[in-house]
């Protein structure tokens, strides 16, 4: 029998140059590095899959949005000559942990793993994931980091009753498509907000939002009078900008504005809120949150990762992907998200 060679080196994707603007192909590299020796409770890992986030744009940035926040942008950030890092599912091949040994699926949990087809990972920065549950591409969505980040989002920040209104930006997108699906099943009317007619069919279609407004072709302003005509309950907002602004316009008392993102601010500009006064008018709250919350409570983590599996198991919230081939597709998987030319969570598959 053949002995498979042992792997010692990885493809690894590097920053070269700062983005100006859309991420070009010249601002990164890929890269043949030599991977470390294992150290105890460490594992070599196989990636299957690599999630594309739009906020890597933001980490490649150090004069952007986080520079605000030095000390986020020391832990997120990237600077020229350094990899790139996200969120990887994969296989581990060689292992000094007994809790993880070869053979496991896992999916790393802090978005710390290198754009790379093998990386070395720490137990403590890993969890088992259930192959039988659901494709494994699904641990870099519904099971994975942006289903956590919807679910802790929508329900310990925006507590949605049943039968309240529930408006999601980004509609269609990772996190967004998880969102409209969890508040269905929570029993609320579920406006979406997304780019494009078909789109628009593809969130009513496969993700069961009660309406979508194209807000390239609508007045979003007039499409919620029409869609919300008692007001916006809970606003989950993915993108900021202008479209914040309406839905800051149009909450009912006591509405909640989630901030997850501001797609619409990640290349440099950034928009004025007009509408500022009715969060007092409406006793209104606006909150930010971050995935990271959720990881370091562990009994916040557990009880998010049962209901993101019992909706999945249930049928209720089907992981959706938009799928590229391979390292060398980092770019344009990027460039689609910020194009608006991708539904569900992607990802690239190694
Ligand atoms: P995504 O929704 O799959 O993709 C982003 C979508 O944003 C695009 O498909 C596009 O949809 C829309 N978009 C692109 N450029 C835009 C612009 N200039 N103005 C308005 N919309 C624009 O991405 P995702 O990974 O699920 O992330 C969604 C948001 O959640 C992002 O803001 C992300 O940073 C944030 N996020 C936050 C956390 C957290 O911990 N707080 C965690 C994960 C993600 P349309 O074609 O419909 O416009």
């Amino acid at each position: 029998m053949a002995m498979s060679a042992k792997v010692d080196h990885a493809r690894q994707l590097q920053l070269v140059r700062y983005p100006d603007g859309m991420v070009a192909e010249q601002d990164v590299t890929i890269a043949n590095v030599v991977l470390p020796p294992l150290g105890d409770g460490e594992m070599l890992v196989a990636a299957r899959y690599i999630s594309v986030d739009p906020a890597i744009r933001v980490y490649m940035d150090p004069n952007g949005l986080l520079g605000q926040n030095k000390a986020l942008f020391d832990v997120v950030g990237v600077h020229t000559g350094q990899r790139l890092h996200s969120w990887i599912v994969g296989e581990v091949i060689e292992s000094r942990s007994a809790a993880f040994p070869v053979g496991s699926v896992v999916r790393e949990l802090n978005g710390q793993a290198g754009v790379q087809d093998y990386c070395v990972l720490s137990e403590q920065d890993v969890a088992l994931v259930d192959p039988a549950l659901a494709p494994l591409s699904a641990y870099l969505g519904a099971l994975g980091m942006p289903g956590f980040t919807a679910y802790a989002g929508l329900i310990d920040v925006g507590r949605p009753a049943p039968g309240e209104t529930v408006v999601v930006s980004a509609a269609a997108g990772g996190v967004g498509g998880i969102v409209g699906q969890i508040a269905k099943a929570q029993g609320c009317h579920v406006i979406g907000i997304a780019g494009g007619a078909d789109k628009c069919a593809y969130a009513r279609d496969e993700l069961g939002y009660d309406a979508c407004i194209d807000y390239k072709s609508e007045h979003v302003g007039s499409a919620l009078d029409r869609f919300c005509p008692a007001g916006i309950n809970v606003y989950f907002d993915n993108v900021g900008g202008k479209i914040v602004d309406q839905c800051i316009a149009r909450l009912a008392d006591h509405g909640r504005v989630i901030v997850c993102g501001a797609m619409s601010d990640y290349q440099g500009s950034t928009t004025p809120i007009y509408n500022y006064f009715n969060i007092l008018s409406r006793r209104a709250r606006i909150e930010g949150f971050n995935y990271y919350d959720v990881i370091v409570d562990r009994d916040r983590f557990n009880r998010v990762d049962q209901q993101l599996r019992r909706l999945v198991k249930s049928g209720s919230l089907k992981p959706q992907s938009r799928i590229f081939d391979g390292l060398d597709n980092f770019v344009p998987a990027l460039r689609a998200i910020y194009q608006g030319r991708t539904c569900g969570k992607t990802m690239l598959k190694i």
